[in-house]
């Protein structure tokens, strides 16, 4: 399968060959000509699966194909939905450069910023928006955006909306699309409660599954460390200088664990970074890019700040303490093995942690192997 079977436009072809994309991914091949046929989708699918471009493409294809209205009286045509700003950022970036040669024009809209350049953007005429919840919620109280000509609709992390309780923002704003549209609902895990909106919101959809339900990306190489609470912090130490580690995401469960761990790191000599929900965006967004370019070796992450993050070559996932929920564990390690790469995932497990270690086996089927 090539991405010329798709049927994409050429301008879609040659931003695909920029991007360095040879051939489709698996989810691609799936999504792709149900999207360009119209179908509703129901997509089960982590990150990493490269399902970003599964549906920016056909959605850039479409909006391409459909009549604009003249300039001036633009109004939005596609809305997709994310959990949080970094993913927000992340596919923004993917719709950029896969229409860098197509005349679409998105924006960006979440919380934590002023929300004057957002309605700047709205009032000059866009094609795409890419959202949080809550703040287009807002703007939509404020009559600031017209919602009015949607008729595609992305829905990407459901399950992750749902666990942040964006459920009642995103059901007022469905009630503000037009009936008619084109609806895609991707989530890596699916609860009852993900099911249900899915009922009321596609059209008799196409299921599509690529990972094994609740089962991380098969190429990480899982460990675990059974440890004293105490003793975490010398053996995480110990792990990422002797490992030869180029650079490690490391996963605390607060932000206040998250901050004292960055902290102990560097006095240990490691270039450091921590990012969580209490950080100003502009420091979550520096802090990513310092470790991007490989400015930092090691990020200390909370969940919902770590969520969405796309870091190409990311072989070294540590949970410093393993997640409340269960799914976290498969949202953390999704950042490993992604496109063929191998990954590897360490967690430091103590003994208050077992019950937690026992709930994310028993969802992922089997037991993580104890590192020698
Ligand atoms: P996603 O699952 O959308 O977060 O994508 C994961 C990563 O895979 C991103 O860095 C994409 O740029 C990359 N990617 C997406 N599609 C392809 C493809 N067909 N070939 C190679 N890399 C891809």
């Amino acid at each position: 399968m090539s991405f010329s079977n798709f049927d994409l436009h050429p301008e879609l072809l040659r931003a695909i060959a920029g991007a360095g994309y040879e051939n489709p991914t698996p989810i691609q091949s799936r999504a792709i000509p149900l999207v360009m046929a119209g179908r509703d989708v129901l997509g089960a699918a982590q990150t990493g699966t490269g399902k970003t471009a599964a549906f920016a493409l056909p959605l850039l294809h479409k909006l391409q194909e459909q009549q604009p209205a003249p300039r001036g009286a633009r109004a939005p045509r596609a809305l997709v939905l994310v959990p949080t700003r970094e993913l927000a950022a992340q596919v923004a970036d993917s719709f950029r450069e896969l229409g860098a040669h197509l005349p679409q024009r998105g924006v960006l809209i979440f919380g934590g910023v002023s929300p004057k350049p957002q309605i700047d953007s709205l009032r000059n005429g866009v094609d795409i928006i890419i959202a949080t919840p809550g703040r287009l919620l807002d703007h939509l109280q404020q009559r600031a955006v017209d919602l009015s000509a949607i008729n595609l609709l992305v829905l990407d992390e459901a399950d992750r909306m749902l666990d942040m309780g964006f459920i009642r923002p995103i059901r007022k704003l469905i009630a503000a699309l037009p009936k008619v549209r084109q609806s895609l609902l991707f989530s890596a895990t699916f609860s009852n409660e993900i099911r249900e909106l899915a009922r009321g919101l596609l059209r008799n959809p196409e299921s599509i599954d690529i990972a094994p339900r609740n089962a991380p990306i098969a190429l990480v190489d899982h460990r675990v460390y059974h440890v004293e609470s105490g003793d975490k912090h010398p053996l995480l130490t110990r792990i990422l200088f002797d490992g030869g580690k180029r650079q490690s995401l490391v996963f605390t469960r607060t932000k206040h664990g998250a901050n004292r761990l960055q902290q102990r790191l560097e006095k240990d000599g490691l270039r450091c970074a921590a990012i969580h929900g209490n950080k100003s965006q502009g420091a979550r967004t520096r802090a990513l890019d310092d470790f991007k370019q490989g400015r930092i070796q090691v990020l200390v992450a909370t969940d919902i700040a770590a969520r969405g993050l796309d870091i190409e070559d990311m072989p070294h996932v540590v949970n410093f303490e393993l997640p409340h929920v269960p799914e976290d564990y498969v949202h953390r390690i999704g950042r490993t093995g992604r496109a063929g790469c191998s990954g590897e995932a360490v967690s430091l497990v103590s003994r208050d942690e077992r019950d937690r270690l026992r709930a994310i086996e028993k969802m992922l089927g089997r037991q993580i192997p104890v590192a020698a």
